[in-house]
C-alpha cells in the first residue's frame, strides 16, 4: 500500500497514520521528497482501505502490491515531467536528444560539440569525465578539470550537461556542474550510490545494468526515489546475451514495458546498446518506435580518434543526420497515437 500525504499533514496526524499501518500488520517507511510524503507499507495486513483515505492528512491510498511502490504507474497517472530549467524539460510529451562524446577529452572537443548542438537545436550534451573502463590502463576521464570547462562552455550555450558518477565521494564536487547524474550500467546495483544520489534534489539518469532483470532496475529506482529524489530517468542501453555479433543486446522490449510499469520518462542508449556505428542509427529510430521519451548518443568530430568507444561513436555529419530522422520518426510516431485514440 502506498499512503499518498497533504502536505497539511500535521506531525500528529502522520503519526495516527503510521501508527494505525502498524497495528494493521505493515511495516511501514516515510518518505519525504522536495515536494511531497508517501508512507510505504509493506508486507501482508488485513486491513480496510476506506478507513486509511478518510484519515486526516491523507491525500489518497493506493494499492501498490508490487515491491517497486514509488516508481510504480499504479498509483501516478501523471507521468514524470523532469525541469531542468530555461525551457529545457524530459518528459513523455517530446522527444528528447542527448549527444556528446563517450569522454570528455579536451575544450576544443568541447566547443567543437556544444557548438554543433546548440545550432542543431539539442538541448542536453553528454560527456563522460569519470570512466568505467574495462582495462586500468585505457584512458579513464578528465575528472573534475575537464568538468569545469564542459560545464562552463555548456552553459554559455544554455546546453544542460549529463555526465557519469562512479562514486558517492563524486557527488559533491560534481553537483553544481551537471543538471543531471548519470548512473552508468556497471553501478546499477550500486546502491550506496543510489542512496546518495537519492538525497540530492538532481535529475539522475538511472542506466539498466547489464545483466539487470525490467525488475532489478526499477528496484534501483526505487532506491533513488525512496531517499527522497523523484526525479528519475530509466535508460536502456543493451544487456548481455549469448550473442556476439554486436557488442550488447539493445532490449527493445524493455522500452514499452517499463513505460507501462512506470511513470518515469524512458530512454535509449543505442550507442551502447548495439556498439557499432552503422547501426546505431536504425536502433535509435526503432527506439522511438518502440515509444522512448529520449534517446542519448554518442558523437564526435572524428571518431576514429575518440579516446573511448570510437567504434560506435557517430560523426558531426552522421549526428545530424540522425537528429532529423529522429524527428520526422517522433513527429510519425505522434501521430500513429493520435489515430489510435
Ligand atoms: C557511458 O554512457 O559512457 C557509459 C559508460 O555507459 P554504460 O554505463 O551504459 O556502459
Ligand atoms: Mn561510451
Amino acid at each position: 500500500m502506498l499512503i499518498q500525504i497533504k502536505n497539511s499533514c500535521t506531525e500528529e496526524e502522520l503519526e495516527t497514520i503510521t501508527g494505525l499501518a502498524k497495528e494493521s500488520g505493515f511495516k511501514t517507511s516515510l518518505v519525504k521528497t522536495h515536494n511531497a510524503r508517501y508512507i510505504i507499507c509493506s508486507g501482508k495486513a488485513e486491513f480496510d482501505l476506506r478507513h486509511f483515505g478518510s484519515l486526516p492528512g491523507v491525500k489518497d491510498v493506493h494499492m501498490v502490491e508490487e515491491d517497486c511502490k514509488l516508481v510504480s504507474r499504479l498509483w501516478k497517472v501523471n507521468e514524470t515531467e523532469i525541469d531542468l530549467g530555461d525551457g529545457v524539460a524530459i518528459s513523455r510529451k517530446d522527444l528528447s536528444i542527448v549527444m556528446g562524446p563517450c569522454s570528455i577529452e579536451s575544450e576544443e572537443q568541447v566547443i567543437k560539440i556544444s557548438d554543433f548542438l546548440a545550432e542543431n537545436g539539442i538541448k542536453i550534451m553528454r560527456g563522460g569525465i569519470f570512466k568505467p573502463r574495462s582495462s586500468p590502463y585505457s584512458f579513464r576521464g578528465m575528472g573534475i578539470e575537464g568538468l569545469k570547462f564542459f560545464s562552463r562552455h555548456c552553459r554559455a550555450r544554455g546546453i544542460k550537461i549529463v555526465s557519469e558518477v562512479m562514486q558517492v565521494s563524486q557527488i559533491d564536487a560534481m553537483y553544481d556542474l551537471v543538471d543531471i547524474f548519470q548512473v552508468g550500467t556497471r553501478n546499477a546495483q550500486n546502491f550506496n550510490l543510489l542512496d546518495a544520489l537519492g538525497r540530492t534534489d538532481k535529475p539522475v539518469l538511472l542506466k539498466r545494468g547489464m545483466s539487470s532483470t525490467i525488475q532489478e532496475l526499477l528496484a534501483s529506482a526505487e532506491y533513488i526515489f525512496s531517499n527522497g529524489n523523484e526525479r528519475i530517468i530509466l535508460c536502456e542501453r543493451g544487456i548481455r546475451t549469448f550473442e556476439k555479433a554486436y557488442r550488447n543486446t539493445l532490449d527493445l522490449n524493455a522500452i514499452p514495458l517499463l513505460k507501462e510499469k512506470s511513470h518515469l520518462p524512458v530512454f535509449s542508449d543505442p550507442s551502447h546498446g548495439v556498439g557499432i556505428r552503422q547501426y546505431v542509427e536504425s536502433m535509435a529510430l526503432a527506439s522511438v518506435m518502440a515509444g522512448a521519451d529520449g534517446v542519448m548518443i554518442e558523437i564526435g568530430e572524428i571518431p576514429e580518434r575518440a579516446a573511448s568507444d570510437g567504434q560506435q561513436t557517430l560523426s558531426l555529419t552522421e549526428a545530424k543526420q540522425a537528429i532529423m530522422k529522429l524527428r520526422k520518426t517522433y513527429s510519425l510516431k505522434k501521430d500513429f497515437l493520435f489515430l489510435e485514440q
